[in-house]
């Protein structure tokens, strides 16, 4: 007995502490909303109730109880009886949340069978049943290439005439790994749809637009609009969302009365492509009905009811119409993108939502993580469209590639001598990779000469002139293969109709900071698993595709991560915190953050806010105004100013040696700016100096939006021409806190004491001053500060006494 007893008083006590516990991480579940979750661990709990009540029957005969023994039992089966209402109410309450959504139906849409678009598990767990068979097959199945149906038909000729072009030990040998992207559709049901999609050109744009997946679910989507204030929508890329539901609810009449719908892209380039598409599409001049506006270029008028934008652009509308009255319709667009823009653009919109009855939002993404932006918006329905895709069989390289640039050139052709027709698509990191891959194929392509067919090599990327970017939505002639070199633009931005073979290396140039060291870099990365996916998705849009990914399998399970972190958490907040500000936000710690940045950041972003806010007093910094606005404006432009083509190193470095005079980096901008000027802005100047014509337009936009601000503020623009160290002191006041002194081996940063180096490029390599104060620091090879100015270290204790008179 006694020991019963015992046993019932540890039952109790584990309870006890069990209640405890969800009493401690209730509030922290509910701040997530982590329903799951929640709703998984009460399942536990009601298991292990159960199990106790059950132990304490078969311990305590119940004539043995006394009565608080018995309170005691029927407690916990009241207890257990609540639970598991709660536990059906929670699965009610699931179903209810599903229906909620709308969930188009299949009838409306016979030819779209709605199977789960989903990447089919891979067997590799190490040492398991599937591991083992994993392994054979990756020892097995290397084939040279393409897929087995082929090798079978015997295709010997071709073989032999691919080897006379391609040498056997340069091609790469792609695994098959018995992983297939699963598709909607099968090869025969989509047999006329693929013909035709690829004469799409040839057909009215009226059918084009019926053609589109969106379209069955035309109706359905308007009612859902009229319905909810709110609407996520999810949908494959290429289903229409950007360019269709605009049309749609202009044709609802959302813009009667000359409200505007308002459409963001987080990126230029598809702001300008997708406007001037749907422009064609509703037949009008693109900047008249349908326009689209981006930093510098504002592309519409006052009769533009329909504006596709940069979520940059939007967020300073904010500035002007803190409602957005003008709106009627905002649709945040890419939202899976999670740029800093968007995500704070998340927090506004939901706020001036709860004011603005009459506004309506959608939140458009590709087929990620809606469930996430749904709990954001407070619930807010998900309206999925059907997707519509061909399988994709997914080929990996038996061993990591080295040189994944020169991996893609060979990978290019191997599909164009081996492979059916069909487009390929290349996803690199930027333009300068873009451009390198290009040359080299059209190298290669012009040695083979009339061995091949014909090989049409597209670039595109942000900074391409828009004429250029227009052609890779031209169709390809009959009997010649197109070959779209793209950034992540081409990931879920833009639809490029005809694309059969996707060659992903798996990196991606990504913006990453570190709070600690306050170092910003722009790194080539991997990709996310999710990046990856949606990638190889862009081979299946009109029959079945095949993507070729120049990473292992093993890379892929193990060396890229889930996902993509939002930029909000790898970026210098500075920006956004006077961004916020300005829009009269103060309590930035408790803005709405979809994810907040982490607090160490935040903090950071203050402190050095506060101490150049304390700086603006200094009368000093107005004298060269002049001057430092074109520095300014020169350093934003992204160390894009000097161009150094490949052939023309020599003539290139030289040029640039021109142009340097002593002080530093940030006086050689203010040089080629001036001279530039002086030039009257001329494009032959440039083109003589080795100097990029479109980064200096944009200095110059930068430099006029600038000075325009100086304007409104009422600060003079002076000049102080023949002294430079106003101007060094100007550029200490702004970067007191990015100063470095030279000591052994290199330099050491005065705030974290931080090795770092003067970049190879820099006017101040050889001289190696002893204070510097650098633009930025980057990590490629080393970390090196670039853009660095010589100062005298006197000027800090002027320009900053609150900074380092504490650091003495
Ligand atoms: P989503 O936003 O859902 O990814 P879009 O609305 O951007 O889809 O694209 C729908 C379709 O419109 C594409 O599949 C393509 O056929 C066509 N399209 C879009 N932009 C262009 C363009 N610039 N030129 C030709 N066709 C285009
Ligand atoms: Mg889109």
């Amino acid at each position: 007995e006694r020991t019963d007893k015992k046993a019932y008083e540890e039952a109790q006590k584990r309870l006890k502490m069990a209640e405890e516990d969800q009493r401690k991480i209730l509030p922290e579940l509910r701040k997530h909303s982590r329903r799951e979750y929640l709703q998984k661990r009460q399942a536990e709990k009601l298991e292990d109730l159960d199990a106790e009540i059950a132990d304490e029957e078969y311990l305590f005969s119940s004539d043995k109880m006394t009565e608080s023994e018995h309170k005691e039992l029927d407690y916990k089966r009241t207890l257990r009886d609540l639970a598991k209402d709660y536990k059906q109410a929670g699965a009610r309450e699931q179903h209810e949340r599903k229906n909620r959504y709308f969930m188009p139906e299949e009838k409306r849409s016979k030819q779209v069978p709605q199977r789960e678009l989903e990447l089919e598990e891979m067997p590799m767990e190490v040492g398991g049943e599937q591991g083992r068979w994993e392994e054979e097959r990756l020892k097995t199945a290397s084939l040279s290439f393409g897929a087995k149906k082929e090798r079978e038909r015997g295709l010997k000729e071709e073989r032999e005439r691919y080897e006379l072009i391609l040498e056997e030990d340069e091609m790469i040998n792609f695994v098959t790994s018995a992983v297939t992207m699963k598709g909607t559709m099968t090869e025969e049901q989509g047999e006329n749809e693929g013909l035709s999609q690829a004469e799409q050109k040839k057909e009215s744009i009226q059918e084009v637009r019926r053609s589109l997946p969106v379209f069955p679910f035309r109706e359905d989507l308007l009612a859902a609009i009229q319905q909810h204030q709110i609407l996520i929508i999810e949908g494959e890329t290429g289903s229409g969302k950007t360019t269709q539901i605009p049309q749609y609810l202009i044709e609802a009449g959302y813009t009667k009365g000359g409200a505007k719908i308002g459409c963001t892209q987080p990126r230029r380039v598809a702001a300008m492509s997708v406007a001037a598409r749907v422009a064609e599409e509703v037949g009008v001049k693109l900047g008249n009905e349908v326009g689209y506006s981006i930093r510098f270029e504002d592309c519409t008028s006052e009769r533009t009811i329909l504006k596709y934008m940069t979520d940059g652009m939007l967020l300073r509308e904010f500035l002007t119409e803190p409602d957005l009255a003008t709106y009627s319709v905002v649709i945040i667009d890419e939202a899976h993108e999670r740029t800093l823009h968007t995500d704070i653009l998340f927090g506004l919109i939901k706020d001036i939502a709860r004011f603005r009855s009459d506004l309506k939002v959608l939140v458009a993404s590709a087929t990620l993580d809606t469930e996430r932006f749904s709990c954001f918006f407070d619930d807010a329905p998900v309206f999925r469209i059907p997707g519509r895709r061909f399988p994709v069989d997914i080929f990996y390289t038996k061993a990591p590639e080295a040189d994944y640039l020169e991996a893609c050139v060979v990978s290019v052709l191997q599909i164009h001598v081996t492979q059916p027709t069909g487009d390929v698509l290349v996803f690199l990191t930027g333009q300068e990779e873009i451009e390198a891959c290009c040359e080299l194929l059209q190298e290669r392509c012009r040695r083979l000469g009339s061995k091949i067919s014909e090989l049409l090599v597209l670039p595109i990327y942000a900074n391409l002139p828009s004429d250029m970017q227009a052609k890779i939505f031209n169709p390809t002639p009959p009997g010649a293969r197109k070959v779209v070199v793209a950034t992540n633009i081409a990931e879920t931005s833009l639809t490029i109709d005809g694309i059969i073979y996707v060659i992903d290396p798996g990196f991606c140039k990504q913006k990453s900071y570190n709070a600690r060291t306050g170092m910003e870099s722009l790194i080539v990365t991997p990709c996310s698993r999710a990046s990856a996916n949606q990638r190889a998705g862009r081979a299946g849009r009109v029959a079945a595709g095949k993507c070729f990914r120049l990473y292992t399998a093993w890379a892929f399970k193990h060396e890229m991560e889930e996902s993509t972190v939002p930029e909000i958490q790898r970026t210098n907040l500075g920006n956004v915190v006077l961004l916020l500000k300005s829009l009269g936000i103060n309590d930035l710690i408790h803005f709405d953050f979809m994810d907040p940045p982490p607090h160490e950041t935040l903090v950071l972003a203050l402190e050095q806010l506060y101490a150049l806010g304390a700086l603006n007093h200094l009368g000093e910094l107005t004298k060269c105004s002049e001057e430092v606005l074109t520095i300014a404006a020169m350093l934003s432009v992204n160390n894009s100013i000097f161009y150094r083509p490949k052939d023309k190193v020599v003539h290139a470095d030289n040029a640039r040696m021109n142009f340097v005079v002593p002080g530093g980096d940030h006086l050689v901008l203010l040089n080629v700016y001036t001279q530039w000027v002086e030039s009257g802005y001329s494009t032959q100047w440039c083109y003589e100096n080795f100097i990029q014509f479109r980064s200096m337009k944009r200095a110059r936009d930068v430099r006029d939006q600038l000075e325009g601000l100086m304007e409104r503020i009422e600060v003079e623009v002076v000049s102080s021409p023949e002294d430079s160290t106003p101007i060094r002191k100007a550029v200490t006041a702004g970067y007191f806190y990015h100063t470095a002194r030279l000591s052994k081996g290199g330099y050491k940063t005065v705030k974290h004491q931080q090795t770092v180096y003067v970049h190879p490029n820099s006017s101040l390599f050889d001289e190696q001053p002893r204070w510097l104060i650098y633009h930025e620091l980057v990590f490629t090879t080393k970390e090196f500060m670039r853009q660095v100015i010589e100062i005298d270290s006197s000027w800090l204790l002027e320009v900053a006494p609150h900074y380092y008179k504490n650091k003495e």
